[in-house]
């Protein structure tokens, strides 16, 4: 399990925040709690969150989002099962983009595949993806249904 991490790097007139690894009631979220402007935190690496660290999480993220606009991008597939269970994950943010854990039965092979989040809900299911190196449709290794909830709820996507 990758240790937490958080990588702050100012930019112009925003902030690019990269959080990464396991999200326990150890993790320090206050170096971005204080910040302003477009806050853009990209969760990619975010592998796991235990139920003390989601509330720490959700703290944080809700006194964030009253002083700065948050975009978030590239939300794992851990962070989505977290905003499938938690109306109000993202505080006031905004979801951009999120993985889905797709799966060849053809080449026997597992891929992350980014979606843009807005699509995905005008479309009210996952575009088609292919295979890379096969060309066949990708499957979601997960229930789709299931997996999307999260579109149909008030997290705000955009
Ligand atoms: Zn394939």
């Amino acid at each position: 399990m990758a240790a937490f991490s958080l990588e702050t790097r100012p930019g112009n007139g925003r902030t690019h925040v990269v959080i990464s690894g396991l999200v326990d009631e150890q993790v320090d979220l206050t170096p971005i709690i204080g910040l302003d402007g477009t806050v853009e935190l990209n969760l990619k690496g975010i592998r796991r969150l235990n139920s003390a660290g989601v509330r720490v999480w959700v703290d944080a993220l809700r006194t964030l989002s009253k002083r700065a606009r948050v975009e978030v991008i590239e939300a794992s597939p851990a962070v989505v099962d977290q905003l499938n269970m938690i109306s109000g994950f993202l505080g006031g943010g905004t979801l951009r983009s999120f993985y889905g854990p797709m799966i060849c039965e053809r080449c026997d092979k597992e891929s992350n595949h980014l979606f843009d989040a807005g699509e995905v809900r005008d479309l009210d299911r996952l575009p088609p993806v292919t295979c890379a190196t096969c060309s066949q449709p990708l499957e979601l290794d997960d229930d789709e249904d299931r997996y999307i909830h999260f579109l149909r709820e008030p997290t705000r996507v955009g």
